[in-house]
């Protein structure tokens, strides 16, 4: 595990009685299959037994749409709490978060989200995979992506919280990472605007495709593009970690290994915290190499697989096929979009819809927060 002393209350991580406790939350959380990924983590996370014990993990009863915890709800239709029946055309496949939103949990949002802390981006980093594990089969997703900031926001800020989460859970899950949108509109911040309606409108169009962004294994792209979206990852990791605290070599080998990763294409990464996978990744992406006997044409007229692809080891038939039509995917292409917290869902759908009317109807995005 990363560090002596807890994030959350400054004890003594390593005690005698961790141990039982992560094997204890790792079970409860896991399935078999997952079980050695949650593991791992758990025992990584930078907090104590108590804190561990302490998280108000989100149980087996949640919303199976935007995965709020359904303990204290009194209304249920389907599985779906009264937010998610009431919600028409809703472009999110389905929502998933590890923890329920409360007060301790706000305090060291904002201290990670606002004056910035680097062992908090390894907590919340780690607290996602573990969600990602919990509740998905990471290798079926072609990438992550994030929810963005509107630029003089990120000036402001100097970094992306979400980004930095990104870039750990793209080493926890092997999953590459893609700046796939940008923000067109500057909204106010979620706790200045009203309730889910006002909220909902100024979500409206707030983002736009990112030019140049590339869906690994399926959209057109540079040979190029790997590098430069590598390079793009990077450059927001060390402009985040640099302006926390301005002492870029103190961090340097979590940097080194993302781009060894990149540079590399290998899904199964050495450093931690990073749980080794199994080859379940490769098997995976592999149902979704393009495949130009099935599916719906027209729904996949944007996907146009890069023979340069990084994914092009799994993905055997990549040349164009003789009459030059286009191949197509077997399954569509599931996209996972992550943010820090679910209040409204607003921000998410709205990233959603930008990303379904790129890539069409098809493609599945699901998103992940570590708070609901
Ligand atoms: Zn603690
Ligand atoms: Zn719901």
């Amino acid at each position: 595990m990363r560090g002596s002393t807890c994030v959350s209350c400054g004890g003594r991580v390593n005690t005698p009685k961790r141990e039982g406790v992560v094997r204890a939350r790792a079970s409860w959380l896991s399935r078999p299959v997952s079980y050695p990924a949650i593991y791992r983590l758990l025992h990584d996370l930078p907090a104590c037994a108590s804190c561990i014990e302490a998280l108000p993990f989100i149980g087996e009863q949640f919303c199976r749409q935007c995965g709020r915890d359904m303990r204290a709800e009194p209304y249920s239709s389907e599985g779906r709490c009264r937010d998610c029946v009431r919600e028409v055309d809703e472009p999110l496949k389905e929502n998933r978060s590890l923890l329920r939103y409360e007060q301790d949990g706000k305090s060291l949002l904002s201290l990670f989200k606002y004056r910035g802390d680097e062992r908090l981006a390894g907590y919340y980093g780690t607290l996602l995979a573990i969600a990602a594990f919990r509740f998905y089969t990471p290798s079926r997703f072609a990438c992550i992506t994030t929810v963005p900031l509107h630029a003089r926001r990120l000036q402001e800020r100097g970094f992306n919280q979400v980004d930095l989460l990104a870039a750990y859970l793209g080493s926890a899950t092997g999953i590459p990472v893609r700046p796939l949108l940008t923000r067109i509109k500057e909204t106010e911040k979620l706790s200045k605007q009203g309730g889910r309606a006002s909220r909902q409108e100024s979500m409206r169009e707030a983002f736009a495709w990112n030019e140049g962004a590339v869906l690994p294994g399926f959209a057109r792209g540079r040979s190029d593009s790997r590098g430069a979206d590598h390079r793009n990852l990077t450059s927001i990791l060390a402009a985040g970690i640099h302006f926390l605290f301005g002492n870029w070599f103190s961090l340097r080998s979590s940097i080194s290994h993302t781009s060894h990763e990149a540079k590399s294409g290998e899904r199964d990464s050495q450093a931690n915290p990073v749980p080794k996978l199994d080859n379940r990744n490769r098997a995976a992406h592999a149902n979704t190499a393009p495949n130009s006997n099935s599916g719906d044409r027209a729904a996949y007229a944007n996907f146009n697989p890069n023979p340069n692809s990084h994914d092009r080891a799994t993905q055997p038939n990549t040349a164009p096929p003789p009459n030059n039509r286009i191949p197509l995917p077997a399954t569509p292409p599931k996209i996972l979009l992550i943010d820090d917290i679910y209040t409204t869902g607003s921000t998410l759908r709205s990233c959603a819809r930008t990303l379904r009317a790129h890539l069409g109807t098809v493609c599945e995005i699901y998103s992940l927060t570590i708070y609901r």
